[in-house]
Formats: structure tokens, C-alpha cells, sequence
């Protein structure tokens, strides 16, 4: 960065799981019939009026307890007035300068220490409907032939949490982002599936030459559906930006989108003034005053974050595994298998098993540390398969641990003979250079012994007869 700091700011939209909508009761789903669950009141008829989602409130605060907010006493609604076929109403109830939550925090462990990510505001709002861009590239609106509109979205609760620009990398805000999903997957209230859109992620990225005040001009790069898109989308920017600093060019301020498959960036608009949202209290709902059991009903709901057992994990194994088992769920099996080999558990887990496809909660800790303890005196494939039934009802290791590698020299001899003297031409191939044939080679042999020989034995003894 040779003395430039990249300053980035995170808007996280999450979607709630609720049963209903934000302000009427038609079913909140996704995936289901365009326009099959909509009712006067998200679409907007005339003469209609809002009742807010109780479920919703008590998430929000829950939410913003687990970010250390202060939880208003009294939040206000507001209208944020604009026009968009999406928003039937020509607003959108949001909540402007007295959020349900604000002035949090939330840790962020990285490789330098924890890192404190300041937390604005949490605010409990209604997501606009769904428009889909039909006839263009990549479903977007430039070169669409035209656009519907689905209002099964329209009306969804939706928590906008907006992060301090405390954020110094593109790496950084993707483990913010994993710890932030992870956290709202255990406090139950989201699915957080960005390919889905229930979680979403803009990023507000600068730079500025490190010590000095205040801020640079800032771009925003909207809708980035993945962890790494996030990464590498800001990490681009950064470069951009810091690239024209350097040729004496100005950054412009500016909304981006960043095309994952090219790696490059590209204005969406160009945004000379801030919106005028015209904000004002929504005059049909009154101030949403949270009953102080219900803020600790939900206090006493959450339990130890994603980042403090992050730390915890990571004095066993590394960061990236801790973040790893953590950020899937996977460290409550970690926890019930045991093993002195601590890295090898967390390998397995998260490669083999996880590959496996099985459900970890329902994977007997004890009987799969006995397989990770076994892992290199059964056959590899026998390894395999115990994994893969490692969730059934009543499994144990025992028949698996019976199944012993062929690793006596002897007995895999012979087998090696028959298939070097069945394949003359592969021989002769390898002989003549082409030493990357020693891995068909040892598949042959794998294939004769159904798996069961000693991969180690096997390529020293195929290498010294080849090489003889
Ligand atoms: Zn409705
Ligand atoms: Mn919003």
C-alpha cells in the first residue's frame, strides 16, 4: 500500500425470517409465485394502514444486544420518499434519527489482534418488491427489453445495519461479513443467504495517506453477493483509487459495480448530490417503545458470539480454521470429537466431512474421533466411507477400524508386477520421461486392491521396479 489506508464503511441489509411481513400479514416466503403474497397493504391500495410485526421488533433489538447497541425507548418510523416501480407507495418505512438500535460494536478477530468494527445504527425498515430485468445481459436493466415486478418481497421486514468506516481491507470486511452471518444464523432471525439476497452487502470504500485527518472522496460499490466478491471487489477499488492519487487524478464520487468474472469495476451512476429522501414521521404508527422484558428476553437469548469462540479455537488450531469451523457451525461437533490432534479434527471436519455432505449435529463426536485417530492405517476409501455414514442412527467405527491397509511390501509385490507387466507401453512412456504416469500407476494398483494398499508403500516400490 507503500503509506496509503484504505478507509471502508459496510451497509449490511438483512432479511427476517418471520412468519409475516413487516406492516400486514400476508406470508413472508421466498421462492413462491410472483405476486401470489401481497394484500392491499403492500400493494399500496389507498385508505390502508400499517400494522407493525411484534416478531420483528423483538429480533431487532436481539440483534442489536448482540452488537452491544444501545436499544432506543422510544424509536420513531419515518418515510424515505422516492419513486420506483418496486415501491408501490412512493416510500419506504425506514427509520432515520432515532434507530431501534445504535452506537455498537462489533469484534473482528484477525492476524494482528482483535479489531473493534463501530456499529452506527441497527434499524428495522420494510424491503422494497422484487424487479426483474427481462432481455438484457446478466438479468441487469441496460439492454432489458422491459421489467416486472414481483411483489412478494414488497413489505418484508428488513434490518439495515450501517458499520462505522472502521474497516481497513477487503479481507477484513469479508470476515466482518462471515461473523456478522453467523451471528444472525445462531440468534435465529435470518437465513442470511446472500445468493438468495436475504443478506446483503454495499461497501462505502476511500483511501487516504496513512496519518492523516479526515476523509477522502468515497465510492460505493452496491450488491456484491459473495464473501469473496466483497473481498476482491474492494480490494480492486482500493487499488484504483490509490493508483489515481498517484497520477495526480482525483477519485470521483461515484456508485460501482464490481463484475466478478473480469475483476474490473464500472460506474452504475454517477452521484453528484446526495438523495433527497425528504424524510419525516410516518403519521399512521405510533413510537415503538420496547417493553424492557422483552429487551431482556432477548438479551437472555443470545449466547457466546461467533468471535469469541474464534479466539478461543484458534490457540488449538489456526485463525482460518477457526474461522472456518466457526463461521459453518461446525465447532460444536469439533467440540464433542476428541483427539490430542486438534488440527487433524479440524481438517477432517472441514474437508472430508464436510465433503461428505453429512449433517454434522447428527455425527456421534466419540465414534468419529476413533476414525480420525485411525485415519492413516485404514484404507483410504474405508476412511471415506465411514465418513459418509457417520451421521446414520446407531453408526459405529468398529467395522471401519477393522479394515487394515495392505502396506507389506510382499503382499503388494506381486500386484505391482501384474500391472507393470500389463501396461508395457505406459512403462516404456515413464522410462522414457514421462514421470507423470507414476500416478496412473498407483491408481491401477488402488483399483486392484480395492483401495486397501498403502499409498506410501505403493509409490516407493512402483518408483524403484520403474526405476530399476
Ligand atoms: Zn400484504
Ligand atoms: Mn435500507
Amino acid at each position: 500500500m507503500n503509506g496509503w489506508e484504505p478507509v471502508i464503511g459496510l451497509e449490511i441489509h438483512v432479511q427476517l425470517k418471520t412468519r409475516t411481513k413487516m406492516f400486514c400479514r400476508c406470508e413472508n416466503v421466498w421462492g413462491e409465485e410472483p405476486n401470489t403474497r401481497t394484500c392491499p397493504v403492500c400493494l399500496a391500495h389507498p385508505g390502508t394502514l400499517p400494522v407493525p410485526n411484534k416478531t420483528a421488533i423483538e429480533w431487532t433489538v436481539k440483534l442489536g444486544l448482540a452488537l452491544d447497541c444501545e436499544i432506543a425507548e422510544r424509536a420513531l418510523f419515518h418515510r424515505k420518499n422516492y419513486f420506483y416501480p418496486d415501491l408501490p407507495k412512493g416510500y419506504q418505512i425506514s427509520q432515520y434519527d432515532v434507530p431501534l438500535c445504535s452506537e455498537g460494536r462489533f469484534v473482528v478477530p484477525g492476524p494482528d489482534g482483535d479489531r473493534e468494527i463501530g456499529i452506527v445504527r441497527a434499524h428495522l425498515e420494510e424491503d422494497a418488491a422484487k424487479t426483474i430485468h427481462v432481455g438484457g445481459a446478466a438479468g441487469r436493466i441496460h439492454g432489458a427489453e422491459y421489467s416486472l415486478v414481483d411483489f412478494n418481497r414488497g413489505g418484508t421486514p428488513l434490518v439495515e445495519i450501517v458499520a462505522k468506516p472502521d474497516v481497513r481491507s477487503g479481507e477484513e470486511a469479508r470476515r466482518f461479513l462471515q461473523l456478522l452471518r453467523q451471528t444472525v444464523i445462531e440468534l435465529d432471525i435470518s437465513d442470511a443467504e446472500m445468493e438468495k439476497g436475504s443478506l446483503r452487502c454495499d461497501a462505502n470504500v476511500s483511501v487516504r495517506k496513512a496519518g492523516e485527518e479526515g476523509y477522502r472522496t468515497k465510492t460505493e460499490l452496491k450488491n456484491m453477493n459473495s464473501f469473496k466478491f466483497v473481498a476482491d471487489g474492494i480490494a480492486v477499488e482500493v487499488e484504483r483509487q490509490i493508483a489515481r492519487y498517484q497520477a495526480g487524478e482525483e477519485v470521483m464520487q461515484q456508485t460501482l459495480h464490481f463484475d466478478p468474472q473480469t475483476g474490473t469495476i464500472a460506474p452504475l451512476r454517477s452521484k453528484e448530490e446526495a438523495h433527497d429522501y425528504r424524510y419525516f414521521p410516518e403519521p399512521d404508527l405510533v413510537a415503538v417503545a420496547p417493553p424492557a422484558d422483552m429487551v431482556e428476553r432477548a438479551r437472555a437469548e443470545i449466547g457466546e458470539l461467533p468471535a469469541a469462540r474464534i479466539r478461543r479455537l484458534e490457540a488449538e488450531v489456526d485463525l482460518d480454521l477457526a474461522y472456518g469451523l466457526v463461521t459453518s457451525g461446525r465447532d460444536a461437533l469439533y467440540a464433542r470429537v476428541p483427539g490430542d490432534d486438534r488440527r487433524a479434527v479440524a481438517n477432517v471436519l472441514m474437508n472430508q466431512l464436510a465433503a461428505a455432505g453429512v449433517d454434522p449435529a447428527a455425527v456421534d463426536g466419540a465414534e468419529l474421533g476413533r476414525l480420525v485417530a485411525a485415519r492413516e492405517t485404514i484404507p483410504r476409501q474405508t476412511f471415506l466411507d465411514a465418513l459418509g455414514a457417520s451421521a446414520d442412527p446407531d453408526f459405529t467405527a468398529d467395522p471401519y477400524l477393522a479394515e487394515t491397509t495392505v502396506s507389506d511390501a510382499a503382499a503388494l509385490d506381486p500386484v505391482i508386477d501384474g500391472i507393470l507387466a500389463a501396461n508395457p507401453g505406459q512403462v516404456e512412456a515413464y522410462r522414457g520421461g514421462k514421470e507423470g504416469l507414476l500416478g496412473f500407476f498407483v491408481g491401477q494398483v488402488m483399483k486392484e486392491t480395492q483401495g486397501k494398499a498403502d499409498a506410501r508403500v505403493v509409490n516407493e516400490r512402483l518408483r524403484e521396479k520403474l526405476n530399476a
